[in-house]
């Protein structure tokens, strides 16, 4: 029996992981944030020394990597080597490290089938760039979902406002400009759309909308 799969891949920012979170809820489908490995893996090399671009020692490291998922109560902890980290890999810092180890073909080779070990019954929603370009390209269902950058740094603002945060929207804005910039032009794996996937701008329209509009086509494809 095949396994049903819905990607959502799109830019930082755009709403992914709401919208991957709730799909996952309402189909009662298993979940990967598959940035959240990318994250990781940032974080291991940091703490092991391992520079953000030592290919060699990135491999063994991605391939070897001791994370979990522990889901209890829709709250998920991700967990390094023992070590609670789920804060850890949401600095920005960490973003922006995620984003060069995951520039690195071998790199990304390294943790595909980690990847794909998420596809369980009964059904896997995965979040990322390339969950449907290269990950499951056999998906059921692809949604690729988009936000201006100003948006998607407005948002960020206020979730890091309500964190007690205090930033300037137009440094956020820098950031996601760059990070859109390196994921969309690295040479494996860029930020594109799957050729069948089905395009969410959330610009101007809020989460039920985008769910709304998700799953109606989900439902098309399943
Ligand atoms: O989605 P998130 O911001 O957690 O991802 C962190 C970084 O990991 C992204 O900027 C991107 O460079 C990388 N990433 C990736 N492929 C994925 C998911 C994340 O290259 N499937």
């Amino acid at each position: 029996q095949q396994i049903p799969i819905i990607t959502v891949d799109g830019p930082s920012g755009a709403g992914k992981g709401t919208l991957s979170a709730m799909l996952a809820e309402a189909y009662q489908m298993h979940f990967l944030d598959s940035g959240a490995i990318y994250r990781v893996l940032a974080v291991a090399a940091l703490h092991h020394g391992i520079s953000l671009d030592d290919q060699d020692a990135l491999v063994p490291l991605a391939t070897g990597l001791d994370v979990s998922f522990i889901t209890q109560d829709k709250i998920t902890r991700v967990v390094l080597e023992g070590e609670d980290v789920s804060d850890d890999i949401r600095t920005e810092e960490v973003g922006s490290a995620a984003s060069q180890v995951a520039a690195i073909p071998v790199v990304r080779e390294a943790l595909l089938r980690r990847q794909r070990g998420f596809a369980q019954m009964p059904g896997l929603v995965a979040d990322g760039r390339d969950m449907g370009t290269v990950v499951f390209q056999n998906a059921n269902a692809k949604i690729f979902l988009t936000a201006s950058a100003q948006a998607r740094a407005e948002r960020r603002y206020e979730q890091l406002k309500d964190k007690g945060h205090d930033v300037k929207i137009s440094r956020l804005l820098i950031d996601i400009q760059a990070r859109d910039e390196r994921d969309a032009n690295r040479t494996t794996a860029p930020l594109v759309a799957a050729e069948d996937a089905f395009e969410i701008d959330s610009t101007d329209l809020n989460i039920t909308q985008v769910f709304e509009k998700a799953k109606q086509f989900i439902d098309s494809k399943l």
